[in-house]
């Protein structure tokens, strides 16, 4: 990729993932035209009257002038202030059903591939052995049910992937409406 955007260590390809298109709209935040503009979530109690470049995400500038975080804490109790704050506050979130989480594996906050449907999640064995296994200490108890439901993502329900950015393991949750 040769878009020219600024580096998201939790969340690599934005662009891919659907956070960041391409667009002439105006930053909210710097007032320039960049080419790219902002698409998901962020949380403020602030009037936005419009939507933030990638820059102004990356340099956490967007974030300290509206006082908004572009993702929820939720499930980073263990990790290091500094992570999540640049998770929270200087990474592209992404858009799902339900409030979006990061997972996290190896003491930091994994990175966000995408939203994938069966066949997609399938090539990363491991990320699917993890959401099966998850969903069954989750109350799924009718393996036929589960395989089914997993066999269907992509359709009512999507996986949410991630990549451990120490490890290089996949992982994944799984979203609904
Ligand atoms: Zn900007
Ligand atoms: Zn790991």
């Amino acid at each position: 990729m040769s878009t020219g955007l600024p580096h998201f260590r939790h969340h690599p390809d934005p662009v891919a993932s659907g956070s960041v298109r391409e667009s002439a709209e105006t930053c909210v935040c710097c007032n320039r035209s960049t080419g790219w503009i902002y698409t998901a979530t962020f949380y403020t109690a602030r009037e936005v009257s419009g939507r933030f470049c990638p820059w102004c995400i990356a340099d956490g500038s967007a974030a300290e002038r509206f006082e908004g975080e572009f993702t929820d804490a939720y499930g980073f109790e263990g990790l290091s202030g500094e992570t999540v704050e640049e998770v929270t506050r200087r990474t592209p979130g992404f858009q799902a059903w339900q409030d979006p989480y990061w997972l996290v594996h190896c003491n930091d906050a994994a990175a966000f591939i995408g939203e994938v449907g069966y066949a997609e999640l399938a090539t990363h064995p491991e990320a699917l052995d993890q959401l099966r296994l998850d969903l069954r200490m989750g109350g799924w108890h009718d393996a036929s049910r589960l395989e089914n439901f997993l066999t269907h993502l992509g359709q009512e329900a999507n996986a949410m992937l991630f990549r451990c950015t120490v490890c290089d393991t996949h992982l994944a949750y799984a979203d609904a409406s």
